[in-house]
């Protein structure tokens, strides 16, 4: 089938939950992907940081596909002989004492609130029901209902209430807003250390210092969602690290398993992880033997390769690049290693038309909100192929006329 011919089957049988680029991809090799009708593609978006390690790596592939021939799935009803070596792996990768594995980040993050407030009532003595947890405005954990009840943005809530109690939306980056707004049945702090999807918004700096410091003295948990932060994308393993912030809950997805398979995990320390005891919580997929080989060898790439190493470089040359650029449509570039931000001007015309200017160019980006664009390729990305990217982008911005017509708004350029 040509890729119109997908995309008006897709139309018909799908429920219209995306807004997608009109790009029917077939294959993906490192930064490349390839359309049914074989036009090729550089990747800007690395399937919202979740293929870090390239597309089809093969030693990820390679587990997987080895994984899969013997043993796929057992429930947690009994154990597997990889699991184990995943919680090792991970837990001394990060430093933390235990790790419980989910599939998506949306289920790694239900986890995070279903620990935190559980720690609440048997270990910090909150009387039961009164756990409060603090938010941020503009944050992105997901798509679960309890997620949505807790987000700022009206599209993302709209029409799925009534929503579960128990959050408190805080501005992002102030840190005297939480100090304010602690008390002593605040069960934890939720938040990303650079917010995604809400437009690759960096904090002040000290931002997550103070939240670890105002946590520490309150008693309460600092849970940081790394899920597409985290994992080599900012140019440390985990974004925190940029603060030498430890959190006390450490949630991560996405590129822990390379893109290739759901896996997602939590992290804590004895203490905290203590809280669940057999029953309390779980999933069929969580933990089956497949997720954990793809997990470790996707752990192993980011290390052997030193992809961190290679998005800190790499993107504080793009970021140098971009921002050198001073295109009249740009109001700002942000971000940390090779995640980067272009807001434009609102009388732009939006992002979605550089996104499409760029695909004719043999670019795939997606914005995020109407007015920012996202670079986030994969971080096998080579100094070449960024410099061509690179090249792209600036031509499209450069070429820019303010557009006379409001952007429409489209809040699905989402993870
Ligand atoms: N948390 C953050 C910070 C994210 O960026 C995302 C997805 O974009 C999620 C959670 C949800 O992950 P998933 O789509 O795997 O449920």
């Amino acid at each position: 089938m040509t890729s119109q011919e997908l995309i008006a089957l897709e139309e018909r049988r799908g429920a219209h939950n995306y807004h997608p680029l009109d790009v029917v991809l077939t294959r993906g090799e490192g930064v490349w992907v390839w359309d049914v009708e074989g036009r090729k593609y550089l990747d800007m978006l690395a399937a919202y940081s979740a293929v870090n390690q390239g597309h089809c790596h093969p030693r990820i592939v390679a587990a997987l596909k080895e994984q899969s021939e013997r043993l796929a799935l057992t429930s947690r009803a009994f154990r597997n002989d990889r699991l184990a070596e995943f919680y090792d792996r991970l837990c001394r990768l990060m430093g933390y004492d235990k790790a419980l594995p989910m599939n998506t980040g949306a289920e790694a993050v239900e986890t995070a609130i279903k620990m935190a407030r559980k720690w609440a009532y048997t270990v910090k003595g909150i009387p039961d029901g009164e756990a409060e947890i603090l938010v941020f405005e503009h944050n992105f954990h997901g798509r679960t209902t309890t997620i949505v009840g807790f987000s700022s943005d009206p599209q993302t809530r709209g029409g799925f209430g009534p929503f579960a109690p128990g959050f408190r939306l805080l501005p992002f980056g102030d840190a005297d807003a939480v100090e304010a707004a602690m008390h002593e049945r605040v069960a934890a702090v939720l938040a990303e250390p650079i917010q995604g999807e809400g437009g690759i918004i960096v904090p002040p700096n000290g931002f997550l210092r103070r939240l670890r410091e105002i946590c520490q003295r309150h008693n309460a948990l600092l849970m940081l969602d790394e899920i597409q932060s985290g994992l080599g994308r900012t140019g440390k393993l985990l974004a925190c690290q940029h603060e030498d912030v430890r959190p006390d809950v450490l949630i991560l997805g996405k590129a822990l398993s390379g893109g290739l398979y759901p896996v997602s995990a939590v992290l804590a320390d004895d203490p905290v992880m203590g809280v669940f005891k057999p029953g309390d919580h779980g999933s069929t997929y969580g933990g089956n033997p497949v997720a954990a080989a793809v997990a470790c060898a996707a752990l192993e790439v980011l290390v052997d390769e030193r992809l961190s190493e290679r998005s800190a470089e790499l993107g504080a040359y793009a970021l140098d690049r971009l921002r050198a650029l001073r295109a009249p449509a740009v109001k700002e570039v942000r971000g940390r290693g090779l995640w980067i931000g272009i807001e434009l001007h609102p009388e732009a015309g939006g992002a979605r038309r550089v996104c499409e200017a760029l695909e004719q160019r043999g670019l795939l980006c997606k914005e995020t909100h109407e007015h920012t664009i996202r670079l986030a390729p994969p971080l096998v990305i080579t100094r070449q192929e960024l410099d061509w990217a690179l090249d792209q982008v600036e031509a499209v911005l450069a070429a820019l006329e303010p557009h006379p017509e409001p952007a429409l708004a489209d809040a699905t350029g989402r993870g």
